[in-house]
């Protein structure tokens, strides 16, 4: 789209487009704001991907910019361009749930240093998205809230657990969200609404102010439409600091200019050997394969690397995982935040008693279950036969990468195993659930950087695929080099953006034709 068009349908526009049409005046952040305002009346029912929208708030925020710029104020990049934020970030002010019933009612008295990092930036908060609650899951069907579902075909799942993230962005409904990554849930839901998600390095972005999963696995990133708007909210997000001490004391990766140079010659690429095969969808392995042709065609020089113990990487997670949760969720115990249930016919109940009947009742299945898992896990007589053989796993999975990245620059493999499955398909069957990241986990293990990038459309569902691209810790740049180089060739491949080849959701033209009135 040519920042010519920008002004028709302001939602259609990415978010480096809005900035350069905001930064020279040609439209207003209360015009773009507005814009995606009603873009989320008129599409979020079928979606239902914001758990709350702040509509007043971001308006403020957005007059407030307009009146800067108007005042000649120079203004950070997407000072102005609106925002989603996954319902795991702490916002000041507005709810702050996780997908939990046991956060209902929670307002947040301070702001994640990402969401303080947004606000800085000026950029208007559009609303908090939905997930699978406290990031347990690949679909968002384990939100308290019930599921987002895919702007594809709203039948089936957005990803997870930043599905909601994923489904805004998708559905246009703003142009950029945040989201966080523990085992692909910034991945692998961009993998399957079609849309660009990248995990940074670990510690590349606070963890300060995020209710933590797993501390030693979570990390959070941008949500965006292309590689360029990725990489543009990734500096924006990222940056050291203090209060987050596993935050690295280093500047931003050069993300934005890798983005534009968009060059692979002599780039060596490795197409790891595990990560593939027999569990893939023939659609997805077919245009994964492509995806790498392409790659080919550019100069990159491809090999096939092994990492033999990326086979043993889920059940190194679903080990490390639980225990690390089952410790972070101990603190929702009825006295701190949110709900509060009292125990029936008990006249003077015990701490121990209401903590025991809130948990039961504020946490989902899959929370409870990994929460027994965790315990167990890490109680005294098991702990060296699970956590602590699992924490061995991981040093050998780190080790795997170590000695591939002495013979590649980057590495690469499907992001997903499948594309989009129906909603209620996995959901009784925690396994199937699971394996949607088993391409995804390595990296969260090992801490290094990962992204994906549609790779266009499977062959048997006409439903989005998407290749994962891997860097060493600390070069993340690496990843929006590859990423950006293959969005382009993938543009000559379909002609247009694979995102424009989704059906229109009932309610867009309304808003579209609102927004045109609006920009003219
Ligand atoms: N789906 C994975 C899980 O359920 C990953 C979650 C995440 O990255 N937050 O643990």
């Amino acid at each position: 789209m040519k920042a010519t068009d920008v002004t028709t349908d302001l939602t259609r526009a990415s978010a480096a487009e809005l900035a350069e049409a905001l930064a020279s005046k040609t439209i207003s952040s209360v015009e773009v704001t507005q814009a995606h305002l009603d873009r989320i009346v008129a599409v979020d029912e079928q979606v239902h991907a914001f758990l709350h929208v702040n509509a007043e708030g971001a308006l403020a925020t957005a007059r407030a910019i307009d009146e800067r710029r108007a005042a000649g104020e120079s203004l950070p990049t997407l000072a102005g361009v609106p925002i989603a934020v996954k319902d795991v970030m702490a916002t000041k002010g507005l709810p702050t749930t996780c997908g939990s019933r046991i956060l209902d009612g929670w307002i947040p008295p301070y702001d994640a240093t990402v969401v303080r990092h947004l606000k800085d930036a000026g950029m208007p908060i559009l609303g908090k998205t939905n997930m699978d609650e406290f990031a347990m899951g690949s679909s968002t069907e384990h939100s308290a809230y019930g599921p987002s579902r895919n702007p594809w075909d709203l039948e089936r799942i957005p990803g997870g657990s930043g599905g909601g993230s994923s489904a805004v962005v998708a559905s246009f409904q703003a142009p950029l969200a945040t989201g966080t990554d523990t085992g692909g849930s910034i991945r692998q839901p961009a993998a399957v609404t079609g849309t660009v998600g990248t995990k940074p390095t670990y510690g590349g972005v606070s963890r300060y102010g995020l209710v933590a999963l797993a501390s030693s696995l979570d990390q959070a990133g941008p949500c965006a439409r292309t590689v360029l708007d990725a990489a543009l909210l990734h500096v924006v997000m990222g940056g050291h600091d203090p209060l987050d001490s596993t935050s690295i004391d280093a500047p931003v990766p050069p993300v934005v200019e890798a983005a534009r140079r968009a060059d692979v010659k002599g780039m060596r690429i490795g197409v790891v050997k595990e990560l593939g095969g027999e569990g893939y969808q023939p659609g997805v392995r077919a245009r994964f394969e492509e995806s790498v042709a392409l790659l080919v065609e550019q100069g990159a020089e491809v090999v096939e690397v092994s990492c033999p113990n990326f086979d043993y990487a889920l059940a190194a997670y679903y080990l490390i995982l639980p225990s690390e949760a089952s410790s972070n969720l101990a603190k929702f115990d009825a006295m701190r935040y949110g709900l509060r249930v009292l125990p029936e016919g008990v006249d003077a109940p015990t701490a121990e008693q209401v903590m025991a009947v809130t948990r039961d009742a504020g946490f989902g299945d899959e929370v409870k279950r990994r929460i027994i898992l965790g315990t167990y896990a890490l109680s005294s007589g098991y702990y060296d036969a699970y956590y602590g053989s699992a924490q061995k796993v991981r040093t050998l999975i780190a080790q795997d990468f170590e000695r591939a990245y002495e013979q590649v620059d980057v590495l690469v493999s499907p992001t997903a195993p499948t594309t989009a499955f129906r909603l209620g398909d996995k959901l009784d069957d925690p396994m199937a659930m699971y394996l949607n990241d088993i391409a995804t986990i390595p990296a969260n293990l090992a801490g290094v950087p990962g992204m994906s990038i549609p790779s266009g459309l499977a062959e048997e569902d006409g439903l989005p695929t998407g290749i994962q691209v891997l860097a060493p810790a600390t070069k993340d740049e690496r990843l929006y080099t590859v990423g950006a180089a293959l969005e382009q060739a993938l543009l000559e491949r379909w002609g247009a953006p694979i995102l424009s080849k989704a059906p229109e959701l009932a309610g867009s033209v309304v808003a579209g034709a609102r927004a045109a009135v609006k920009g003219a």
